[in-house]
């Protein structure tokens, strides 16, 4: 569902995508891992066309982003097709929680607001919060709020899902809830890609983990492998610091 092709990106003189060749089956949840900095970030945004990028392509779901941000109409269709969530929440502070999930299906998909509404309830009940639909962001939890940032993202029916860095922002009891909410959508068969410190999450639901430095994949694979026997010294030198 994901073809990323000699993709290159530079931010002014830094190189900070260096010819990624990434590849992600329908189904499949990939766990990116790497330094602060090696580029992470940059390298899922670029996949729902939220950073430009030089050389190279990137196929999502049948659509092509070509590089300089000259894709139109396909980074729409990219921008609908895929969901993300952020370390930062980034809910609608002046929406309830009901109308932060509901908001973007009836702007962008049409739906009446009792299909939206329907949904909003389901994709509630699913991440365990629907007893809170009715207040405003500012008054739930960190991990409630980033449950919601997930239902929201859901609610657009995306065909991948990215995610960067979910927990991080979160006080340490919280994490597991968001984790459980995602291992569960692993379960059902979401394609994810996630960007995450979590390496108990990652061994766990990770089909596949790849490792980045300075811009580059330097190993990838089944996490058992790579996390417990790592080919490549500066996999060994990352995982011997974060594990
Ligand atoms: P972290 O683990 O800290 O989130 P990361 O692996 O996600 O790091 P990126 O955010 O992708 O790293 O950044 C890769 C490199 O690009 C870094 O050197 C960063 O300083 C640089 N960079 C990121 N965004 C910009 C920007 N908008 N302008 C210039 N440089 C940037
Ligand atoms: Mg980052």
């Amino acid at each position: 569902i994901v073809r990323m092709e000699r993709v290159n990106k530079h931010f002014g003189e830094l190189h900070v995508m260096r010819d990624i060749d990434l590849s992600v089956a329908p189904g499949e949840v990939v766990v990116i891992i790497g330094a602060s900095g090696s580029g992470k970030s940059t390298l899922i945004r670029c996949v729902n066309g939220l950073e430009p990028f030089q050389s190279g392509r990137i196929e999502v779901d049948g659509n092509t982003l070509s590089p300089n941000g000259a894709s139109g109409k396909s980074l729409q269709a990219v921008r609908t097709e895929v969901g993300m969530v952020f370390q930062q929440f980034n809910l609608f502070p002046h929406l309830s929680i009901r109308d932060n999930v509901t908001l973007a299906p009836r702007k962008v998909r049409g739906w009446t607001r009792q299909q939206a509404d329907d949904t909003a309830r389901r994709l509630l009940e699913r991440v365990g919060i629907i007893d809170q639909a009715d207040k405003f962001p500012g008054q739930l939890s960190g991990g409630q709020q980033q449950r919601v940032a997930l239902a929201r993202a859901l609610a657009m029916e995306p065909r991948l899902m990215l995610f960067d860095e979910p927990t991080s922002a979160l006080d340490p009891e919280m994490i597991g809830e968001v984790l459980d909410a995602m291992r569960e959508l692993a379960n059902d068969g979401m394609t994810m890609m996630i960007v995450t410190h979590e390496m108990g999450f990652a061994r766990e639901v990770a089909d596949r983990v790849v490792f980045v430095h300075n811009g580059q994949i330097v190993e990838q694979g089944p996490p058992a492998a790579l996390f417990d026997t790592p080919q490549h010294d500066r996999t060994q030198a990352f995982l011997s610091r974060v594990l």
